[in-house]
């Protein structure tokens, strides 16, 4: 639980998500004093959202008193899905754990800096045996579809189940804790509900609380909740070699309050793309101009594209199962999985109209009344349906194919801009053409998010960038070691320093990342 912080620590890490969780136990097990300052809520399974029409335990959204761990962000060229709480995006994430293929390795800015495959080989495998990574023992009804349509496509013998962060005990049956010699939580069984998205009731999914944030706090990291952090300076020397001054507020009350302030040697910044790049955008037009140019560019989204699949085929029940038991490469350069929500989580119906290509929002526009009128049905067929997870599977669809934008400061949030190469696009063919194989298959109709028919903008749950690696400041904001240009003891371990498109979910990678950049800290002196 959040405790009260000292006045000065070795270490301040902003955020408590895959990058954070693993500095605080890293930096805690080599004799540093470390606070981790989190804006979300401190989770337990039971206070998990039975379905996520409880909005006020679900969306993040804090304005409007909504505290729950899920937050969905709209800018001019993406819409972001990501996670806040203790914790991060595992709260809120699909426990997926795959490795990218190797072109990832080889490509954007970080390409030569460091030889990555290599070194990160078993930084991989340490991640994958912290996160409890284990391979899902049961296909449900939408893997066996997926499976269908890689066979129609000639890709079955590509298709797998996934390896999950997931404790496959017993189910529902409590244990000694199963993954760290008995050092760690207390765990149950996973009993396959598919409500992992909306936070796991039964303490089966590996959340960053029950792994890397646990051990932290035994080796004595504290953990500051509900305090966003608004301000990093340096004291003293101007590129941070004498510490920081960290300046944070309350996140959660109707009144910031009174901003405070804590003092520590280095700062790691693991806010995700979203906190991470507008803090390093605010500081340096604020008195860091050292902070290199590129801050704020090379935002990737993975090349991503959702699909939500409604059918008509009463006999499925596609809410069953951990929420992506399953994947395929439908191609050399993409990965599809299909996701589930648990029984009775139906909000994104509300959110979704059929899939509609074109070229601009006129012919969408059009093509989407012709729909409508052609198949009446359809849309009532959703907005009506009584079990709408039940009825429906999610495809995830995602490339290593290259695309980027830009994010600045703007007035309230950050703005996107198009900046060099291409934009990421709702539009890819080869999504559309699993989505309409998948429709056969299960004798239902595609679904995308209205914001993608009506303004072309594709959603992501994997923002990655912004804060990339490179071999010098003028191609990235971090050397090979994730130490930002310019600045002393100034780290970023988190989304926003992934400097090529990943092409599969991206969590496994910032936590061997984070593994090796923390690696490379010397134990604390005396210790
Ligand atoms: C619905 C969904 C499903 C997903 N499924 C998968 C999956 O199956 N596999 C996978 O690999 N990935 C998945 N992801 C993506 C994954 O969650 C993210 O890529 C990952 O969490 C990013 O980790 P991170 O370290 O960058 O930061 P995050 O995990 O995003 O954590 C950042 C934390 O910092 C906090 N923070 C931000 N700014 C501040 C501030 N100023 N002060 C204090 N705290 C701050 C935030 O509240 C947040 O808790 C999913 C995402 C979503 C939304
Ligand atoms: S399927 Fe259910 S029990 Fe299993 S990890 Fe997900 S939420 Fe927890």
């Amino acid at each position: 639980m959040s405790q009260q912080p000292e006045a000065f620590y070795d270490y301040v890490i902003i955020g408590s998500g895959f990058g954070g969780s693993v500095s605080a136990l890293r930096l805690s097990e080599k004799g540093y004093k470390v606070l981790v300052i989190e804006k979300g809520k401190w989770w337990k399974p039971q206070d998990f959202p039975k379905t996520n029409w409880r909005l006020s335990k679900w969306l993040w959204l804090p304005s409007l008193q909504l505290k729950g761990f899920f937050k969905m962000t709209f800018l001019r060229h993406v819409g972001i899905l990501s996670g806040v709480g203790v914790g991060g995006g595992s709260l809120v994430y699909a426990n997926t754990l795959p490795r990218p293929k190797d072109a990832f390795f080889q490509s954007g800015s970080w390409a030569g800096a460091a030889h990555w495959k290599e070194e990160l080989e078993p930084f991989y495998k340490e991640a994958e045996r912290m996160l409890g990574a284990d391979r899902n023992p049961r296909l449900f009804d939408s893997d066996v579809a997926l499976r269908q349509v890689a066979k129609d496509m000639g890709h079955e013998p590509e298709f797998e189940a996934t390896d999950v962060a997931v404790f496959f005990g017993e189910p529902e049956v409590t244990v000694p804790d199963p993954f760290f010699k008995g050092k760690g939580p207390d765990r149950a069984g996973c009993t396959h509900c598919g409500g992992c998205m909306t936070g796991c009731r039964y303490n089966a999914k590996n959340t960053l609380d029950k792994n890397y944030l646990y051990l932290a706090q035994k080796k004595g990291a504290q953990v500051l909740a509900e305090r966003k952090v608004v301000d990093v300076r340096p004291e003293g020397a101007a590129d941070g070699s004498e510490g920081y001054v960290i300046t944070y507020q309350h996140s959660t009350s109707w009144f910031a309050g009174p901003k405070q302030q804590v003092r520590a040697k280095g700062v790691v910044f693991s806010g995700g793309v979203l906190g991470t790049v507008r803090m390093l955008l605010d500081m340096k037009a604020k008195g860091l101009p050292n902070i290199s140019d590129k801050i704020g560019d090379d935002i990737r989204t993975n090349n991503e594209s959702l699909v939500l699949v409604h059918s008509r085929d009463k006999e499925k029940d596609f809410s069953k199962g951990v929420a992506i038991g399953s994947i395929f490469p439908p191609d050399d350069d993409s990965h599809v999985e299909p996701v589930r929500y648990g029984s009775g989580s139906g909000f994104f119906k509300l959110l979704g109209i059929p899939m509609i290509y074109g070229k601009n929002a006129w012919v969408r526009i059009g093509k989407l009344l012709v729909h409508l009128i052609t198949h009446p049905l359809e849309m009532p067929r959703i907005l009506f349906s009584k079990n709408f997870s039940k009825e429906s599977m999610i495809l995830l669809f995602m490339q290593h194919l290259d695309s980027t934008l830009r994010f600045k400061r703007g007035m309230f949030n950050l703005t996107s801009t198009v900046s060099t190469g291409k934009a990421p696009t709702s539009f890819i063919p080869r999504a559309k053409e699993l989505a309409e194989r998948t429709a056969k298959v299960i004798k239902g109709a595609p679904f995308v998010m209205t914001t993608e028919v009506l303004f072309g903008i594709p959603t992501t749950a994997h923002i990655l960038g912004g804060s990339v690696i490179g071999k010098t400041p003028e191609e990235g904001v971090l050397d090979a070691d994730q130490h930002v240009f310019g600045y002393e003891n100034m780290i970023v371990c988190d989304g926003s320093a992934i400097s090529a498109n990943p092409g599969v979910n991206p969590s496994l990678t910032i936590t061997a990342m984070t593994e090796r950049t923390m690696s490379k800290i010397p134990e604390k002196k005396g210790y």
